[in-house]
């Protein structure tokens, strides 16, 4: 006689009576992101030729959005200013205006990132929304107008209740979102694709942490991971069906 003993999966079980609230991020969780980024980053590279070779003008132009991270926050608009920052900075002033233009365009088309959605994202946030009881939103950081334009051109924006653009993603950042939404921290899942500014302050906060990683990882975003029993780590998005 065959016995099938079924083992109940505790976790899931118990995350999915408790959560209320399922939280996305959008750059790269929902769309890619990164990638337009690093194609930046080498247009950059090639903007200031002459003045810094291609690897110095890449690590130059990362210290100077660190350093403008306190004053300037995340996005298209402080990256385009840390690079003209950059470019006067590497020429000691006197690269062209020619120059500065074609550093500001490569600003412009990063506002033009088509937000298309990775495969699956739709689907799966339709089966959730249609047949699941919580309710979804998009937590994000960096400039307001091109986030909401992003959500837009993606075409995801009905799927959500609640969109939150917030300057940094830390544990007060969430605090104060699971403040606004009534809930308590337990009742969140976060799923992001970044491990530091997704996962981590959630789980610190006693939340739960879905890990989808992306192509490219901005070397900000990245820190030592670690294992926690509120955490799952997927490698498609289609996967979050199986765990909610
Ligand atoms: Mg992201």
């Amino acid at each position: 006689m065959i016995l099938f003993i079924f083992v109940p999966r505790k976790k899931k079980t118990e995350m999915k009576d408790r959560i209320k609230v399922v939280a996305f991020d959008a750059d790269d969780t929902l769309w890619e992101n990164q990638t337009y980024f690093d194609e930046a980053q080498l247009k950059f590279s090639r903007a200031v030729t002459g003045y810094a070779d291609p690897e110095q003008a890449q690590n130059e132009l990362y210290h100077t959005e660190i350093r403008n991270l306190d004053t300037l926050g995340y996005g298209v608009m402080a990256f385009t200013m840390s690079m003209i920052e950059t470019a006067l900075r590497v020429s000691g002033d006197t690269i062209p205006a020619s120059r500065i233009h074609e550093i500001y365009n490569i600003g412009r088309e990063l506002l033009k990132n088509p937000a298309t959605p990775y495969p699956e994202v739709e689907d799966t946030l339709r089966t959730i929304a249609e047949t699941m009881p919580y309710k979804l939103i998009v937590i994000t950081k960096g400039n307001t107008t091109d986030q909401e334009n992003k959500l837009e051109r993606s075409g995801l924006t009905d799927f959500f209740s609640h969109i939150e653009i917030v300057p940094d993603k830390n544990e007060e950042a969430y605090g104060k979102i699971i403040d606004v939404l009534g809930i308590k921290a337990e009742e969140l899942l976060m799923v992001g694709n970044s491990f530091k500014s997704d996962i981590a302050p959630v789980l610190k906060l006693g939340g739960y942490g879905v890990h989808i990683p992306a192509k490219s990882t901005w070397q900000h975003e990245v820190i030592e991971e670690f294992d926690h029993p509120n955490l799952f780590r997927i490698s498609h998005f289609s996967e979050l069906l199986d765990i909610l």
